[in-house]
């Protein structure tokens, strides 16, 4: 079971409701750059690098896709080579033989079923093999239409430590954000929050004294009033 954070968010600071919005505006404000990490030229690339990126960093996933999409240019050329040859192609992002097997099915069926191109909404893409929610997720929200917001290990801790769920699972947590965070920003909302927890708000010790929102976080170490130091 991963680590909770809820406990932490002990400080009254008013409702998830009022405080919304000025976090958005200040981590957008503090993290323009705040975009998917991950590498790609195109909606397959999108979709093939995300279905890579389970269980491995995407500075590992970037590093294999650098040769990978130079190989592999068209849909075709992933259905052209033997399971083997692909497999030993994406090797070093792990669970090799099961991503080779979602890249060609997934490949298949953009052929057969949608012209070669990458669907945009969660049923057309959860039909593809090997896509869960998640991943359709994160496709749908990079093509421009996010159909719920993603949920991380950081959006996971950073909710909880804003107070903006008490849930510990993603998929109760997405369902507490989704009638909270504006429609419009489901899609950089989980890029804010990672982005920040990566920079600022690390698991094991926020800096909460350098930290935008310290003021709207229920979680907050830094005292009010209290000198900085
Ligand atoms: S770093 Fe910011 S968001 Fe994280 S616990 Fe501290 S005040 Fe809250």
């Amino acid at each position: 079971m991963a680590r909770s954070f809820v406990g932490e968010a002990r400080r009254p600071v008013g409702r998830r409701r009022d405080r919304i919005r000025p976090i958005i505006e200040r981590l957008a404000a503090e993290h323009a750059d705040a975009r998917i990490a991950l590498r790609f030229r195109n909606d397959v690339e999108l979709l093939f690098s995300v279905l890579l990126s389970a269980q491995t960093t995407d500075v590992n996933v970037n590093r294999v896709t650098e040769r990978l999409f130079e190989k592999y240019r068209r849909l075709e050329d992933y259905l052209a080579v033997p399971q083997e040859e692909l497999e030993r192609d994406i090797y070093a992002t792990g669970f090799f033989r099961q991503k080779a097997k979602s890249l060609r099915g997934s490949a298949r069926l953009l052929l057969e079923d949608f012209d070669g191109r990458v669907p945009r909404t969660l049923p057309e893409l959860l039909r593809l093999p090997g896509v869960a929610r998640k991943t359709a997720n994160v496709v749908a929200a990079e093509l421009g239409n996010p159909q719920g917001v993603v949920v991380d290990t950081h959006v996971r801790r950073l909710s909880q430590r804003l107070g903006l769920t008490r849930r510990e699972d993603p998929v109760r947590i997405e369902r507490d954000l989704i009638p909270l965070v504006p429609r419009a920003d489901w899609g950089r909302f989980p890029h804010l929050l990672i982005w920040h927890g990566r920079r600022v708000c690390l698991a094991r010790r926020p800096l909460c004294e350098l930290c935008v929102v310290n003021g709207l976080c229920p979680s907050s170490r830094v005292v009010p009033g209290a000198p900085l130091g």
